[in-house]
């Protein structure tokens, strides 16, 4: 079994040589093979003359430079996608994650397709980032049924295929688990050492929240209704269309059987408000019917995930 590490780094030059030291050691005294992928998010300091002169030495490091800083998601992005290990690891590149934890995630691994590190004692400032994310982990369980208890955790190990076919956007990796959920896949949680910042700044700061909510809407609409959005957008339409023409119809009998203006009620103009919204809702749902399957007859997206096929051998 290959293990491939993916580490991030963005501005972190007091951090990488420590932690290639530490991780060197972890993964020097397990059996498996491994390689180490550092990438470079676009640093402005000498974080990537660091990386090479590591790589230059070590033939089992290889080390990815953005062009610019495209951000955390887009890091891990490359990373898997260089990655030929059975199992990926990700942590962060700036020690507060602790490589001693990997051998343990990958014992946890044997029976199942993602281990999640749990910051249980997590040293991060509290009403900054502990507080939002507690209440953000308390929301991303309840929305998409995988319950973890700390979706943000950095150190996380993965079955190859289960990163292999992911496509990420935004801040979406912390989402992975939520996401991979939809193809099936065993997900445990095991709890890990966290170590305060010591050198370095922190990137992040509270605006991140936002960031996260904003991607836990879409992933939630993407995860229930990717391939059938009118069943989404249809029956509020539907309802919406049917109270609006209730109100007409009453109006109208109001008129015709007791001759009473109804020019200036205000009830005409939600009646004929909620008929409008809801047909635009529909045909939302509609537009939203034609994207899906150009997307997916277009780009030969399958609808579902094999494990594998049995008896289709000789064909
Ligand atoms: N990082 C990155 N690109 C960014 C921001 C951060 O690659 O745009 C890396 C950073 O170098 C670190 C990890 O992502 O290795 C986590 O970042 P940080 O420690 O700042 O986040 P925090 O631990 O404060 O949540
Ligand atoms: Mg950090």
């Amino acid at each position: 079994m290959k293990v491939s590490v993916v580490i991030p780094l963005y501005n972190e030059e007091e951090n990488v040589m420590e932690l290639y030291g530490r991780l060197k050691h972890v993964l020097e005294a397990m059996k498996s093979g491994y390689e180490i992928i550092f990438v470079d998010d676009g640093s402005t300091d000498s974080t990537f003359s660091l990386v090479e002169k590591i790589q230059e030495k070590d033939s089992r490091v290889m080390a990815i430079s953005f062009r610019r800083n495209f951000g955390q998601t887009a890091a891990f992005a490359a990373g898997f996608d260089y990655a030929d290990g059975d199992v990926i690891v990700t942590l962060d590149g700036d020690l507060q994650n602790d490589p001693a934890d990997i051998p343990r995630l990958l014992e946890a691994m044997k029976d199942c397709d993602i281990v999640s590190g749990w910051r249980k004692r997590r040293k991060d400032p509290f009403i900054s980032r502990r507080l939002p994310s507690i209440i953000a982990n308390r929301l991303i369980s309840k929305v998409t049924g995988v319950e973890l208890h700390d979706y943000g955790c950095s150190l996380k190990a993965y079955r190859r295929d289960v990163v292999k076919n992911l496509r990420l956007y935004g801040e979406m990796h912390r989402f992975i688990p939520a996401v991979a959920k939809w193809y099936g896949v065993k997900i445990t949680e095991i709890e890990t050492n966290h170590y305060p910042r010591l050198r370095g700044k922190s990137k992040y700061g509270i605006s991140r929240t936002m960031k996260v909510l904003l991607d836990l809407i879409t992933v939630k609409f993407l995860l229930s209704f990717s391939t059938k959005p009118l069943q989404f957008f249809g029956p509020v339409g539907l309802l919406s269309s049917l109270a609006g023409f209730m109100i007409s119809l009453y109006l109208s009998l109001e008129k015709v059987l007791l001759g009473r203006a109804i020019g200036g009620r205000p009830l005409l103009l939600l009646g004929a408000l909620l008929i409008i919204v809801g047909i635009q809702f529909i045909g939302l749902g509609l537009i939203g019917e034609m994207v899906v399957r150009v997307y997916h007859e277009s780009q030969q997206k399958p609808i579902y995930v094999i494990r594998k096929v049995l008896g289709n051998e000789d064909k």
